[in-house]
């Protein structure tokens, strides 16, 4: 097995032999140290995306006995730089009590706070709402992840028959649910009906993958994503030309940067109607060729498929109708211009939150975009601080990697707006 197991093109293999049998006979520790190469490649998972997982036996310390217990990432945190405090740890066979208390999807909520009663370790962080994600299949090393390559064939219109065809049947496929107790019960059952695959995909959302040991869990999540992203590689521009082709030119960088210095305090004043913003900037190839394309009018529109994507982008970018090239010498005039766009922002952005309200909904964000595209130029993010602002950026090139996959092998196929909405 080891032997081809170095070759990859899509992914960094980054085990290392004698660090990892250092770490021998302690699962927790390889669990940890599996996530943190995993999480080193921005290619395999997104910042803060995903969870990972292990199954060990303990002794009970309320009856002497040995016991089950799953350690899984927490809420909060990146499997990039998790350690032992940010994981959870709790009784598999409480977990699966669960089951006899759980009241239906109309009810799901209630089973996050259900968790603390299975928590093993004291020192656990709070259980995420993915615990039950992990908790029902059987499998001693898991992995969750939001690879690109995978969510681009999740968000493809034929992501099953795509799926079923790349890996012979090996990855099995469960359709777009919001993640929670119940999407944990489905998992189990799309186990039960496919028995001896090696992973599952969930629609427009990403991928399960799995194996004995930590290493064999490794491997297995880095071969799909490989496969995944090799196959994308191989669509990608041949039967129609990548977004269908450049419609416009970018400028030439120098004249990018300056543009956008100017425009950027202009933007910046709109965003900040309810707070203060901090702005970022990029001009990014793959930012550049998306908002040059002749699929933008299209596509953005449409939205981001990931939940992690939505989250952190809000549901849709606001373009701007201003030649790259236009004079801003006259701040003024510019400001003008933009009042419109923006208070047509706002107000989809509203009209959205009351079509999907529920009840005990929060009260709405801020209506204000995340995220600006400015053709010929590049893109904008607005957060609260620079971090975050860079972070915004980050998530959205994941959105456009994911549209330009899917779009490559079948049609981009969002979130539904209210499924978006209920995240
Ligand atoms: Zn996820």
């Amino acid at each position: 097995m080891e032997s081809k197991t170095r070759d990859f093109q899509h992914v960094d293999y980054l085990w290392d032999e004698a660090k990892a049998a250092s770490l021998a006979g302690d699962e927790v520790a390889l669990l940890l140290y599996r996530s943190n190469l995993l999480g080193a490649d921005l290619r395999i998972t997104n910042f803060g995306g995903g969870n990972t997982s292990c199954k060990t036996m303990e002794t009970d310390p309320l009856t002497g006995e040995e016991t089950e217990v799953m350690w899984v990432k927490g809420s909060g945190g990146d499997i990039g730089t998790l350690k032992r405090n940010g994981l959870a740890g709790l009784y598999v066979d409480r977990l699966h009590a669960l089951k006899k208390r759980y009241r239906g999807l109309a009810f799901e909520d209630e089973m996050v706070g259900l968790f603390y009663h299975c928590i093993y370790d004291l020192d656990s962080r709070a259980p995420s709402i993915d615990t039950a994600l992990h908790a029902f299949l059987p499998f001693r090393h898991i992995d969750h992840l939001h690879p690109d390559a995978a969510i681009a064939i999740a968000a493809a219109k034929d992501g099953k028959q795509i799926t079923e065809e790349l890996w012979d049947g090996q990855i099995a496929w469960l359709p777009w649910q919001r993640p929670g107790f119940d999407l944990g019960l489905k998992l189990e059952a799309c186990l039960a009906e496919n028995p001896g695959i090696r992973g599952i995909m969930l629609g427009q959302h990403g991928l399960f993958t799995w194996g004995d040991t930590a290493f064999e869990c490794y491997i297995n999540s880095l071969e799909v994503i490989e496969q995944a992203s090799a196959y994308l590689m191989a669509h990608e521009g041949k039967k129609r030309p990548v977004f269908g082709g450049a419609k416009r030119e970018a400028l030439p960088a120098a004249q990018r940067q300056a543009q956008a210095a100017s425009l950027a305090p202009i933007l910046r004043g709109f965003c900040s109607s309810e707070q203060a913003m901090i702005g970022h900037f990029t001009d990014d190839e793959r930012v550049l060729q998306f908002v040059n394309s002749a699929d933008l009018d299209r596509l953005a529109p449409l939205g981001t498929s990931c939940p992690d994507h939505f989250l952190r982008t809000k549901i849709r970018p606001l373009v701007l109708d201003i030649p790259a090239d236009a004079d801003l010498g006259d701040p003024a005039a510019i400001k003008a211009g933009l009042e419109a766009p923006f208070a047509q922002y706002r107000a989809s952005y509203k009209d959205y939150y009351e079509t999907c309200k529920h009840p005990d909904s929060p009260a709405m964000r801020d209506p204000n975009p995340v995220v600006i595209l400015w053709p010929g130029v590049g893109m904008f993010t607005f957060a609260k601080n620079k971090q975050t602002a860079r972070v915004a950026a980050e998530f959205y090139i994941n959105a456009i990697n994911v549209m330009r996959g899917a779009e490559a092998v079948s049609t981009y196929v969002s979130l539904p707006m209210q499924e978006a909405f209920n995240i």
